[in-house]
């Protein structure tokens, strides 16, 4: 997974959901809440997925959350669209914070960033600047700086 702000900080720092709470609410405390977006660079995979990351406003890791944009298949047979990822660490508010993402945040407009964030990130990996590195077998160092690069 690579880190939508890396490639695209610009689009990143205006579209990037960070969502304050001024008085605790939803069972989380107040704080501000990032949730950083991750996506698949696999070029053999099509999962249509982003993973987010959710920090606070000191950086700490708090949740990571997988969101499917898909709606048929799995999906329209009852699969979650939004869970927490298993193989991402979690912390004490993941739970809330998985609930506030799905009631409070989650909406047409943000899945339609999300979709074009994809897209954006599909075709880097199209344009072969990105990693690939675990089909190519580049070391993570070189990909790393290939990517100040792309
Ligand atoms: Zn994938």
């Amino acid at each position: 997974m690579e880190p939508f702000f890396l490639h695209f900080p610009e689009i990143s720092e205006k579209e990037t959901r960070a969502v304050v709470l001024s008085a605790g609410q939803h069972g989380l405390p107040p704080d501000q809440y990032i949730f950083l977006e991750y996506y698949c660079m696999n070029p053999e995979c099509d999962c249509r997925s982003v993973l987010l990351e959710v920090i606070n406003s000191k950086g700490e890791h708090l949740a990571s959350i997988s969101h499917s944009l898909e709606k048929t298949g799995f999906w329209a047979a009852g699969g979650k669209q939004s869970f927490l990822d298993r193989h991402n660490k979690q912390g004490h508010y993941a739970k809330a914070l998985l609930k506030f993402f799905i009631v409070h945040l989650m909406n047409a407009d943000y899945a339609r960033d999300i979709e074009r964030h994809l897209l954006l990130m599909r075709k880097k990996i199209k344009k072969g600047c990105l990693p690939g590195f675990n089909i190519i077998g580049i070391k993570n160092a070189l990909a790393a700086f290939f990517r100040r690069w792309c």
